[in-house]
Formats: C-alpha cells, structure tokens, sequence
C-alpha cells in the first residue's frame, strides 16, 4: 500500500486542500476545498488525486489502486458523522455526487454520476424526509439511468425511449408531468434495461440469476462510480480534447464525492451557472442564468427556458443577494473573473464550482485593462493574462458563433480567420470573378507562384494538398487570408470546374458557396454568417503595456509597400524579410524567362535592363512605406525553373501543336525550349540551385537586384528621406559563398553611391537555414553584418522533411503515435533551437555587433517566440498579422523569465 495521501475532505470544518493543488485535487477539487476555507457554503465532501487515478492506470491491467478502498471508507465515515445521515439509511439517507475534475478544465469530456447512495431502501427514506415522494422516485430513476449509462456501459437510448413511451402513453408532453407513481414504475423498467441489456460477463460480481442486478449496496455503487470516472480519463473525446489543447495524458483526474444538494425540491430551489463579468465582452456584471425547482443537468441541457442571473434577486432574494455577495468575494480572492455553478436548495444557498472563467478575446482585453483601473491587479500581470492566440481572433473575420451548418470536409488550420463565397478553380477565374464584385474562394490542389494573382482577388483559399508551411499557407498567412489547406477529402478536376467530396455524394460546381475557417480548417457548404471582432481601445492599451515590458523587437514580412504598411500599422519596427521572388510574377516572369533561356547576350542584358526598372520602383514603394525603420531585403531564393513553364504541360502543348499540323520549324524551336527545361530540372530542387548558388551561378541576376535596392534608397535620401535597407544573401552553407557575395554586392553598392552621389550604409548579412550553416557560424559570422535564421527551411534539412508535404503525408501519425510532440513547422523544435542557439552563440563570439532574428514562420508562434527570446535573439519578423500576438508573446517571455532551449526537448 502506497504511503502517500490520496484523499482530501473539505467542508463541513475540515479541509485539507487549497486552490494551489489543482495537480492533485484538480481543479474542482482544489477550488471547492479553497471556497471552503473561505468559509463559503460548500456541501462537504473528499476528493480522491489525479495520482490515486495514474496509479490505478499504471497497473496493468488497470485497478483500483491497493489501500484506497479502505482510505476512502474512513472518508465516507467521516462524511457520514459530518451529514449525520447515512448512505442506504431508510430514514435520511446521504446522497452523493461523483465527478471528474483534472488539473485543466475538460469542459464535459469525463463522466459524473449523480445522487449515489439511493436503493430501494433508502428512497422510502429520502420520501419520509422530503415529503416529496415523486421527487425520491424522480432522483432514483434518474440516479438508474446516469449510473447505468456511465459505470455500467448501457446505451442511454433505451433509458430515454423509455421514457418517452411512457409520456405517450400517459398523453401528456413532457416529462415533469409524470406522476411519482410513473416515476416508480420507471425505476423498474430501467432496472429491467440493466438486467437485459448489461453483460454479465463484464461484470460478474453483479449478477444475481444469472443477469446484471441494478446495485443496491452504496459502497458497491460508490466504487463503480469512482472507477468510472478513472475510466473516462482515457475515453475517446478526453483523450482528443487534451491532443487538441495539449494537456498532458499522464495527469489523471481526480474524483470528488460530494453531498448532494437538491435544486429541484419546489419552487424554493434551484442551479444556476454565472460568471462575475460578462464573458463574451467583458462588461463588468453578473452574468449567467439559473432555473428554479431544477437539477444541474436542465440549466445547460437547453429543454427548459432559462432566466438571466440578474433576476435572481426578485424570486429568491437571501440566496440571490448572497450569491452576488459571494460573486464579489470569490472575485476578490481570485483576482479574476471566476465562473461558479450553484444550487439553492429550499431558500440555502450552495457552491458547487467556482474556477476562472473563460472568456472571449474580446473579454479578456476589457476584464484586463478593467482590473488594472479597478487597482485589482498590475498591468504586469495584466498582459501575461491575455492568451496570444486568442489575440489573433481579433485579427480576422470568424463564424457567428450562433450560426448553424454542416462540416463537408476538414483540412489544416493554415491562415486564421473565416471566408466566404463562390468556388474558382482558377486563379484567372478568382480574378475575374473579384473584378465583377463577386466574392469567391480559390479551390486548388496546391497554389503555387503562378496563383499568386488569384490568391490576392479571393477571399480565401482551400487546398486539398500541402500542409502548413505549404506555399497556400505561408501567402495567405502574409496576405491575412484565410486558408483550409490539405483537406484531402476533395477530389479536385480544375478543368471540369468541379470538386466530389470523398464519402459523400456532395460535388462543387464553379460558383456554388462555400464558407471556409481557417482557424479551425472546416469547409461548409453554403454562406455562414461572418462577424468581424471589434478592435477596441483595450487592444491598443494591452500592447502598448507589453511593448513597455518586451526588449525583444518585432517585425513583419512584407514584400509589398501595402504589406509593409500594415506591418508597421500592427506595430512592427521594420521588415524582416522581403521575399524577392513574388516580384518576378505575372507579366515580369516572361522578362526573368527571356533571361534564364536566352543565350543572346543582347536579349539577356535588355531583360536585366526591364527588370532593374521595376524593382527599383518595387523598392521604392517599401521604402518609403517603412521610412526610418530597416528592411531586409532578401536576394533572390527559390530554384529558377520556378519562374519556368511546367514541362509536363508545355508536353502536352507540343503534341498537341503537332496533331494541329503546326510548322516544323516552329515546332522545333518548342521542342528545344522543352529540352532547356527539361535540362534545368533537378531531383531534388529544395536542395538544388537555389538561394545563393544563384547569386554565384548568375553574378548579374543578384547585381541587378543590388543596384535596384541601392538606387531606390538613394532616390528616397536625395527627397529627404530616412530609407535603411539590409540586404539579406539566402543559403548560405559556408563563409566563402557569402564572403564572394558580399564583395560584389559591396562593389555595386559603391559604384552607385559613387554615381550618384548619396552616401548610404547598407548591413550585408545572411540567412541561416541550413545545419552547416548553423555549426559553422562563427566562420559565417566574420562576414555578416546580420543573422536571420530561416527557420523553416532550418527544420526542413535538420530533420530531413520535405515542408511542403510532411503534413498530408506522415506528420498526422507521427504525432498520434507521439513520436513527435508536435508540427516542428509550428512551434520550432528543441534540436533545431539548440542550432538557432549554437549558431547566434557563435555568430556572436566572432562578431559582437551581429544583429541576430528569425524570419522562419516560428516567429509568430507564440511559444516559439518565447524560445527564441530565451536564446537572446534581438528580434522575430512574422507575417504582418501576426505581429501583434508576436510582441504580445515577446513581452509574456520577458516577464515570466528565459525559456532555455533545451525545455522544449
Ligand atoms: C525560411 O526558410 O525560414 C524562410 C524564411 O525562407 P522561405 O520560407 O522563403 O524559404
Ligand atoms: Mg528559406
């Protein structure tokens, strides 16, 4: 027998917890022992641990744990002396409640059973006592039904078709007209459902003639109940709610046994649930709604109408006064907005829960800013308070949480936020389509450079391929566009313009509506009412507070002057990454194409030529939108056959140019234009001539791209203004690529300072995204100005994962079988943070003045930012809505104290 103490009474003047154990007595069970000692109105009672729970996991198989039978009898004993009244007593029978409760709230994802300790015997006791023989008979039918249901397996069906023959044949409507005697008689139908239903071999030490008895004995029923509830810890909704909100599996929950009350003795009784304050926007008030002559269950069941907390006073005055004199103290105590539930039995008020409550983004904001006004806590505590990613809420268009619809098909969260309208199957379509003042959603298998156009006209985007860090996903994410991607369920056939929806017979058809979330990545057929949350003034107050707090800096990726604009509107301090690529799209990819395929040198120069044009008006516009605040600009990154035709498709072309009897000579010079292609092609072109193989491979393609840059911030100095371009080489994997590099940037910097006369000083610095890079940064170092570490590229060649597949191809299982805690892709990982540590350690040993940051998409994850301020990075860059949760998250990791990199392990 374990030495250690598994049972903790409360109320009734003895308790032994407090609100602090929630990992032992969890939530409930800590909280109702704090109210206790408060000397609030508790029903006494003992809360067996979270331990007591695991240990009965723990064996195999499972069991109840040794000793605690015994341990919990002397609870029950002392219960019993506490009540004066006794389980089974015929004559004022004790009855008791059975609950889950963990460490964090699983709101109705484990079991409860309630009024335990009634038999045949002790309702005759419960009548003589209460006077009140179909409300005895009521508690023991539904006591039957509840136990049967959740110790004994059975399918509630049967007990709620039993019921329901019984109101037709009585010719009443609903279920509180039945009489005390049908109520009886439906004790023993139920109790012939066990006797039918239960299996005997599932539990054998219930059988009496061969069938499952209904259990009369109150221990029996008691020890059931409790391993029950140790059961539904493991059951298939809890153990996905806690996969969802990543809560620990070996926490366990503990069981709390509890006096009953009775809510539903008369018109003097009643429950109710409330909240101190508004939690749906943060109005300081009661707020919440009780029924009178009701148990528990009726209030949140819906069936009988409920009425607003506030008019509690008016029907049950001494408990409702006490109620709101109880709110205030529990707020008072808590420093925050508590939720309680409660029951008032004949006129006596009781608390059955109190926690802190949750609340909307929204709320939160208003309860926080609030409670500094009030003097109830300090503005410290008040941005530790608000979560980051409830934060993003605020940031975009959500369904209308009373809207109703039905789910067609699942995808990946990709880009927060909600959208709706008619399904294109085209970027060319979307754009036509927005042009005539439709709204649409962009359907494709996976986006790609080429869709860039169509992503910008669409009011969402849905894949049925490619995860998070997918192209699809990382756009939208920068354009603040919400995106459901991978939802593999769709059968897409973009030239027919329609998509089957797999396992349904549902097909969309170009122009039929959708309604998409991103923010849980559901796909519903038809329009969805959208609310835009409000930005308050609380918004602006919480930043700003943890601004004062942050010493981490943010910024935002931005590759466009609208973009950049909303970055620094969002509170970004500079950009952190501008990808070059996306300004060689649309009618500029065929002047990159004239350059990369033609062999005249001529047409080659006169391409640079175009292009030197628009990039320096391109750098113009971001410049001048982040005007005394630095940019880094990014030299080109991705493989060039990127900007190149598929030739797959240009395949298909020639042939079909062949049958139409196109000319020999015209098709020849196709024919040489596949083979090119064909010739650039690489296996594997992640790993290929990109970044700055390019800038080595192409002097002149990184030189034009220079001298736009260097040009654009000269022109802005010569108006007067405060340009600060960076300029940022992709890549990198030894010192000698950027050193090269970073002389003949240097050298063109020069020659147009030189001609034209401004003197500007442009930082040269380098991604780190690849391991060697990482390792040998104290070599890469000497030559940098800067560090940014590209962190998705980083998690992609430190672990080996193609980011654009790993999540619709083998991450959902690795993370079901717990092989990885979660998408490395999300939330960084600890190896490839012990390398963003390794490399800023030695990046700085060889150059003190290195500015380090992240412009990886972990930047805008809240916990990973919280990592990287533990490494001592001086700054993040994110999408540009995510900058606000960034420096939400930036200022929480200053107050609550470096994160070390190896915590994340
Ligand atoms: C990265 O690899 O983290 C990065 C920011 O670059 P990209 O996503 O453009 O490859
Ligand atoms: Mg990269």
């Amino acid at each position: 027998m374990s030495g250690v103490k598994r049972v903790y009474a409360f109320g009734g003047g003895q308790t032994e917890g407090n609100k602090d154990m929630k990992f032992v007595l969890g939530g409930k069970g800590a909280n109702l022992a704090e109210m206790a000692t408060m000397g609030l109105p508790v029903p006494p009672g003992f809360t067996i641990s979270c331990q007591a729970c695991m240990e009965y996991y723990n064996a195999t198989p499972p069991a109840f744990p040794e000793g605690l039978a015994e341990e919990i009898a002397s609870h029950v004993a002392a219960l019993e002396a506490k009540m004066a009244k006794k389980l089974g007593d015929d004559g004022d029978p004790l009855l008791v409640s059975v609950r889950s409760g963990s460490a964090f709230s699983m709101p109705g994802m484990m079991d409860t059973v309630l009024n335990l300790g009634l038999n045949d015997r002790s309702v005759e006791g419960l009548i003589t006592k209460s006077g009140n023989e179909r409300f005895a008979w009521d508690s023991y039918r539904r006591f039957i039904q509840m136990f049967s249901k959740v110790v004994l397996d059975a399918e509630g069906d049967l007990f709620e078709n039993a019921i329901t023959s019984m109101i037709h044949s009585r010719g009443v409507k609903v279920d509180t007209e039945l009489t005390a005697a049908d109520m009886r008689e439906l004790v023993d139908t139920f109790k012939g459902i066990v006797a039918e239903h239960v299996s005997v071999e599932e539990f054998p030490l219930l059988a009496v003639d061969g069938v499952v008895a209904f259990p009369q004995d109150p221990t029996v029923q008691l020890r059931l109940a409790i391993e029950a509830v140790f059961r539904s810890w493991m059951n298939d909704r809890a153990v996905l709610y806690r996969k969802m909100e990543r809560i620990a599996d070996d926490l366990g929950t503990a069981v709390n046994v509890q006096a009953m009350v009775f809510g539903n003795m008369g018109e003097t009784s009643g429950t109710g649930v409330g909240f101190t304050r508004n939690a749906a926007d943060g109005t300081k008030e009661f707020y919440g709604d009780f029924l009178t002559n009701a148990q528990g269950e009726d209030v949140v069941a819906g069936i009988r109408q409920t009425r607003p907390i506030a008019e509690l006073p008016e029907v049950l005055p001494e408990a409702g006064n006490e109620l709101y004199a109880v709110f205030d103290i529990l707020e008072k105590a808590y420093r925050d907005m508590c939720d309680i539930e409660f029951t008032i039995q004949e006129g006596k008020l009781w608390m059955l829960q109190t926690r802190i409550g949750k609340r909307t983004a929204r709320a939160a904001l208003k309860i926080a800013v609030d409670m500094v006004a009030e003097g109830m806590i300090t503005r410290e505590e008040a941005v530790l308070r608000i979560n980051p990613a409830q934060l993003d809420q605020l940031m975009h268009p959500q369904f209308d949480t009373k809207a109703t619809y039905d789910v067609i098909a699942k995808g990946l969260n990709a880009s927060p936020g909600a959208a709706v309208g008619e399904v294109v199957f085209s970027a060319n379509d979307a754009v036509e389509a927005a042009a005539e003042g439709r709204s649409v959603i962009l359907v494709r298998w996976e986006t790609n450079p080429d869709d860039l156009h169509g992503m910008d006209a669409a009011e969402g985007i849905l894949t049925s391929h490619g995860g998070k860090t997918s192209h699809a996903a990382v756009i939208a994410r920068g354009m603040g566009k919400p995106a459901v991607c991978g939802a593999d369920a769709l059968q897409i056939d973009a030239k027919a313009k329609r998509a089957a929806i797999a396992g349904t017979k549902i097909v969309l058809n170009e122009g039929d509506v959708i309604s998409i979330d991103g923010t849980t990545g559901i796909v519903v057929l038809g329009a969805v009412n959208l609310v835009k949350p409000e930005m308050t003034g609380d918004i602006d107050t919480v930043l700003a507070w943890a601004d004062e707090f942050r010493t981490m800096g943010v910024r935002a990726n931005a590759d466009t002057p609208d973009d950049a604009a909303l970055g620094r509107k969002f509170g970004a301090a500079g950009i952190g990454l501008t990808r070059t690529e996306h300004m060689f799209l649309g009618e500029r990819k065929d002047i990159i194409q004239d350059f990369i395929l033609a062999s005249a040198e001529g047409v080659r120069r006169e391409a640079l030529d175009k292009l030197l044009d628009v990039q320096t008006s391109d750098f113009l516009g971001i410049f001048e939108a982040m005007d005394g605040l630095p940019v880094t600009v990014r030299l080109l990154d991705p493989p060039l056959h990127e900007f190149l035709d598929s030739p797959r498709e240009l395949e298909v072309e020639i042939t079909r140019e062949e049958c139409e009897g196109v000319p020999a000579e015209k098709l020849a010079a196709r024919r040489r234009l596949l083979a090119q292609i064909d010739s650039m092609s690489e296996a594997n072109p992640m790993l290929g001539l990109r970044g700055c193989r390019l800038g080595i491979m192409y002097p002149e393609l990184y030189a034009l791209q220079v001298q736009a840059i260097t040009r654009a911030a000269c022109e802005l100095k010569k108006q007067g203004k405060d340009p600060r371009p960076e300029i940022m080489i992709p890549l990198v994997s030894v010192r000698a690529e950027l050193a090269t590099l970073r002389e003949e940037t240097e050298k063109v910097v020069a020659a147009i300072t030189a001609e034209t006369g401004v003197q500007i000083d442009i930082p040269i610095g380098t991604m780190i995204e690849l391991p060697r890079a990482a390792v040998c940064a104290d070599e890469i170092g000497e030559v940098a100005d800067f560090f940014s570490f590209g962190t998705n590229d980083l998690t992609q060649t430190t672990f080996g994962f193609s980011r654009d597949d790993i999540e619709s191809k083998f991450l959902p299982k690795y993370l079901e079988r717990k092989i990885l805690p979660r998408n490395p892709f999300e939330t960084i990982d600890g190896g490839v943070a012990k390398l963003v540590e390794m490399g800023a350690r030695l990046g700085r040993g060889t150059n003190p003045k290195l500015k380090v940051g992240v412009c990886g998409e972990h930047g805008g994850d809240p916990e990973s930012v919280g990592i990287f301020f533990g490494i001592g990075l001086d700054y993040v860059s994110c999408s540009p809505y995510r900058v606000p949760v960034a420096r939400l998250a930036a200022a929480q990791a200053s107050l609550a104290g470096k994160t070390k990199a190896s915590d994340n392990r």
